[in-house]
């Protein structure tokens, strides 16, 4: 099975797509780099503040419906903090961050990966998950053409990136972006010449969901133990809803595999202890970018 996406297809074809089919290919390429390096450094802001937020909100919660219990101790980021504010600063310095030192790339390597400031290290990450981010752009423009198909494509994978690296960072998967991941792609697939029929794509949100609620309640009730969360079934059932049932076992092979890797390397290397769940969210995020532009080819070595 190879993507079914039709970039011919009326809702996905339009004018603004025709006339950026027009401009020169190097500009198209030039365009969805820049596109995706802006992009992938609002995912860094992402990545890092939504967790912040969402611990926010429940112990906000906690307190509204517990009013007696003693006041947990406020957190060390000021009051207003959302994806737009307050600027970016220095963790070290607290030096906010001025318009030039904010250019994704390239301002990390004209400060040598330094604080203008204060001169503390700053993480590589950023950066890479800038790169990232243009890189998955422009696969997104070479794999579904100048269309709002490589668009939509675009917006999975980001959505997958920030989903998977909040996973690892922070073992959970907010539904805030799962729940839409999952609308989003019914509502791409809705008309003729999505990346699956509709019919596949709900299938896939079912069977997606189901599949993993299936895996985890096994092992709970064979072996006691939680190897994964609510939060992997309901990205499943996202990937299962953009890419149609048909899909699902490639990314779930993908990612066990991946996964699998992964934990033996880092056990192999003292990063963890072999008990130790994985979060299994950036795996199946993986194999479910990696299936968006390859297909299903591992069906073939199955017949
Ligand atoms: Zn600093």
């Amino acid at each position: 099975m190879q993507p079914s996406f039709d970039p011919t297809a009326a809702h996905f074809a339009s004018r603004y797509a025709e006339a950026f089919a027009a401009l020169p290919v190097a500009v198209q390429y030039g365009f969805a780099v820049v596109f995706g390096l802006v992009i992938g450094s609002f995912l860094s802001v992402v990545v890092h503040r939504l967790p912040i937020m969402l611990e926010r909100a429940w112990r906000a919660e906690v307190d509204a419906a517990m009013p007696d219990n003693p006041k947990p101790a406020a957190d060390a980021y000021p009051e207003r903090f959302n994806l737009a504010v307050p600027r970016s600063a220095c963790p070290h310095c607290k030096h906010v961050l001025r318009a030039w030192e904010n250019i994704p790339v390239i301002s990390y390597l004209a400060l040598r990966g330094r604080c203008s400031a204060c001169g503390a290290r700053v993480s590589p990450r950023y950066p890479l998950i800038e790169l990232a981010t243009g890189a998955l752009a422009a696969l997104s423009l070479y794999a579904y053409g100048p269309s709002w198909g490589a668009v939509a494509a675009f917006g999975l994978c980001a959505t997958l990136l920030a989903a998977g690296l909040i996973d690892y960072d922070t073992r959970y998967l907010p539904d805030v972006l799962t729940l839409p991941l999952l609308w989003a792609g019914l509502i791409v697939n809705f008309g003729e010449g999505g990346f699956a029929t509709l019919h596949d794509a709900v299938t896939g949100a079912i069977a997606g969901y189901l599949f993993l609620w299936c895996v985890y309640w096994l092992f709970k009730l064979v072996r006691g133990v939680e190897g994964m969360g609510y939060g992997d079934f309901k990205l499943l059932a996202a990937i299962g809803a953009w890419l149609g049932w048909g899909a699902l076992a490639q990314v779930v092979l993908i990612a066990a595999v991946a996964g699998a890797a992964f934990g033996i390397v880092a056990t192999w290397r003292k990063r963890m202890r072999f008990e130790e769940p994985l979060p299994f969210g950036p795996f199946l995020a993986a194999g479910g970018a990696i299936t968006l532009f390859v297909g299903t080819p591992l069906y073939a070595l199955f017949g």
